[in-house]
């Protein structure tokens, strides 16, 4: 009777049920929502999600991702820094000529908090313009540095008609996290409409590779599909 007392009472205090129900891709992580432009998931119950990748590309670890992701035959999203797509436009040119999308990071991987609004918006600029040089395409998709998503980052990106992408997921895979804790985040936050965030530009070791190879396969096992953010946004369903 007492346990049942002690359980009665923790319903009241802690109702689990109704938790889990709300316990969408939108309440999980980081808090973002969805709010003026600023996506940080998708509004779907469909088993989609997308992985995206920051700061490259990287000398070594962007190849070894995308040799994964053909293995898998899946695409994925790339937010570039302009300066590294400068040093390595075959990269670049690789990303987007495996049907992958390619987002806006800045040019210098700069965050509106640290700089005035004309010097951000040439940043975004720069890099727009070094995108579509290499790869013929322009860009629709922003994601601010560290994300650091103030008034001025979302006001600079809209006015270049971007969409500004935050996540559902942060693997902290830029802290150097182990492959068995990144799969472990994924896997307990992941769910229909997620954005995951992984990097391809990370100081040497890079876990990122590896948890790739043990992530991909379980999720595709488990019936979710890949999808580029800009194809994940149109399951939207608000
Ligand atoms: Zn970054």
């Amino acid at each position: 009777m007492k346990r049942f007392l002690s359980f009665l009472i923790a319903m009241l205090i802690f109702p689990l049920p109704l938790y889990a129900e709300n316990n969408t891709a939108k309440e999980v992580w980081g808090g973002f929502g969805k709010r003026d432009n600023v996506y940080s998931c998708a509004d779907t119950d469909e088993k989609v999600i997308a992985l995206t990748f920051d700061d490259g590309p990287h000398r070594k670890y962007t190849d070894e991702i995308l040799d994964i992701l053909k293995q898998y035959e899946i695409k994925a999203t790339f937010f570039v820094i302009g300066k590294n797509a400068e040093t390595y436009p075959d990269k670049l040119k690789r990303i987007s000529d495996e049907g992958h999308e390619i987002g806006n990071h800045t040019y210098s991987h700069i965050t509106a908090e640290k700089t005035g609004k004309s010097n951000f918006k040439s940043e975004l600029e720069k890099t727009h313009g070094i995108i579509k040089r290499i790869t013929g395409k322009e860009p629709v998709l922003f994601r601010p540095p560290t994300g650091y998503c103030n008034t001025l980052a979302v006001k600079s990106a809209t006015e270049m008609d971007y969409k500004i992408i935050m996540w559902t997921v942060d693997t902290k895979d830029w802290a150097h996290s182990s492959k068995e804790s990144i799969e472990k985040t994924v896997r307990s936050h992941v769910c229909g409409g997620s954005i995951i965030l992984f990097h391809d530009y990370i100081t040497a070791p890079s876990p990122t590779p590896n948890a790739l190879s043990k992530i991909i396969p379980e999720l595709l096992e488990e019936g979710y599909r890949f999808v580029t953010v800009s194809e994940l946004l149109s399951y939207d369903c608000e």
